[in-house]
């Protein structure tokens, strides 16, 4: 038997230490307002002691200085460093950056391009730069990325882009952005679109704002966490920017995407849980109509609700990672979506139920509940909107199924059935009566 949910030893200790460590040392800092140039400064010893550990940059496979972990370590780690939004960049692992070094590396491996490891990839895991992953327009459905119209045209040895992106996270900070564009208009969108490289300073590239949002509805422009709306006019790049081969975009696109959930999903648990220890120490500590909040029947019910969706999207996640572990990113396909929808609806809907046991102290600022409530809601959007995840395993599903005239397991048909198939011993059962 394979089964086992057990954690091997020398990794729960390090696991140990991630949640000391990021209790102790990183949730203080949250209640501080610390702006992002602030935050750099503050968390880089931080960041020293992690690197000191040896867990900086754990996703990288360990040629580029990772652990090579695989993506249920990678989960647990993930569930431990979500808790807080500072978590991932103390450990270096923030997205979209982990992501989009992923991309380079997977590009890197394909083409020997070494120049593009040392200009752009190790800066980037090293901290010193940061990036942002342009594919979303404002123009087309985000959702059918088959529809998007930004273009890169090649001249001579250039790349010629022009088109309108937003939600492009973290653009207003990056040093970087990758770009995803049509380079070839003549055949179907998956096969003729490109991830290019495009440095911020590059003439053409216009970041008009950072567009406010219910997470962070006064937005500074240049906040870390931003999602900036980017005009490409004529922006001109070396054909050299373009990662990993021409028309790769939408296969590169589902190998980023793939752990990069399974990161969320493992995240979200993390908030979630949070968000429960607030509801059960405030139903044990709030006294109403006479008894504790924690002896009345609703109360109990959030409560175990919430453990039982919490445990049962934890389980699906880990499976989804241990999945992609032993047989490749396709073969998860169906369990990435499911957790994608289900987790996202378990983050919202304990941080909902956390909120309402606190009553008015949970709509107030004095918690951290209202605004994990606010950013929840984008989860349910971004990496794709629950109904485009829902759609994907309802029609890999009902693949399996053929349709009938009459149900399969309709009871006079397989009555008529049965007495035929089994005529003599029924006759005979009879007979000795
Ligand atoms: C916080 C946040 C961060 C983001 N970061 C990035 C980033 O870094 N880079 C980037 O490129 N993009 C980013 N995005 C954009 C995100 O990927 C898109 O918002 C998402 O893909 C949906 O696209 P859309 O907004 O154009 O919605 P649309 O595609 O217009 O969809 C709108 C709605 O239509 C419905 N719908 C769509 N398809 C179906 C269907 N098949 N069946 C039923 N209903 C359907 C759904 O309800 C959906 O919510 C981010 C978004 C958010 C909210």
């Amino acid at each position: 038997m394979a089964w086992d949910f057990a954690t091997e030893p020398e990794f729960e200790e390090k696991l140990v230490w991630m949640r000391q460590f990021v209790r102790e040392e990183i949730f203080p800092l949250e209640t501080l307002g610390l702006d992002y140039d602030e935050m750099l400064r503050v968390i880089r010893p931080l960041q020293d002691q992690v690197k000191e550990r040896g867990l900086w940059a754990a996703h990288l496979p360990p040629a580029l200085g990772g652990m090579g972990y695989g993506q249920v370590r990678l989960g647990l780690m993930h569930e431990i460093l979500g808790q807080t939004p500072y978590g991932p960049v103390v450990f270096g692992n923030n997205a979209p950056d982990s992501g989009n070094a992923e991309l380079l590396a997977i590009g890197i491996e394909e083409t020997g391009d070494e120049a593009m490891r040392e200009q752009w990839l190790q800066p980037l895991l090293e901290g010193k730069m940061r990036s942002a992953f342009s594919m979303t327009e404002p123009d087309t459905a985000g959702s059918d990325p088959t529809l998007l119209k930004t273009r890169a045209e090649r001249d001579g040895e250039e790349y010629v882009i022009n088109g309108h992106k937003w939600f492009t996270s973290n653009g207003s900070v990056a040093d970087f952005l990758i770009v995803m564009a049509v380079t070839n208009p003549d055949v179907h969108p998956y096969q003729g679109s490109s991830m290019i490289l495009v440095p911020t300073g590059t003439p053409g590239v216009d970041i008009v704002r950072d567009v406010a949002t219910m997470a962070d509805p006064e937005s500074e422009f240049g906040t870390f966490g931003n999602h900036a709306e980017i005009y490409y006019r004529d922006v001109r790049v070396p054909a050299g920017n373009l990662i990993g081969r021409e028309g790769e975009g939408f296969s590169l696109a589902q190998q980023r995407l793939g752990p990069g959930r399974i990161h969320h999903c493992m995240r979200w648990l993390g908030q979630s849980k949070r968000a429960f220890d607030m509801l059960c120490e405030r139903a044990v500590s709030r006294t109403a109509h006479g008894s504790l909040l924690a002896e009345k029947q609703t109360i109990q019910n959030w409560v175990a609700d919430s453990l039982a969706e919490m445990h049962a999207a934890r389980l699906m996640t880990l499976h989804a990672a241990w999945k992609m572990d032993n047989e490749g990113a396709p073969a998860a396909r169906m369990e990435i979506a499911m957790i994608k929808y289900y987790g996202a609806g378990v983050l919202y809907n304990v941080i909902d139920r956390a909120i309402q046991v606190h009553g008015a102290l949970g709509f107030s600022c004095d918690l951290p509940l209202e605004h994990m409530y606010r950013a929840a809601r984008a989860a349910r959007i971004y990496d794709g909107p629950d109904e485009v995840h829902r759609q994907t395993v309802a029609r890999r599903t009902l693949r399996n199924y053929a349709p009938s005239e009459i149900p399969t397991e309709h009871i006079p048909t397989r009555r008529e059935e049965a007495r035929a198939r089994f005529a003599d011993l029924l006759e005979q059962a009879t007979a000795n009566l």
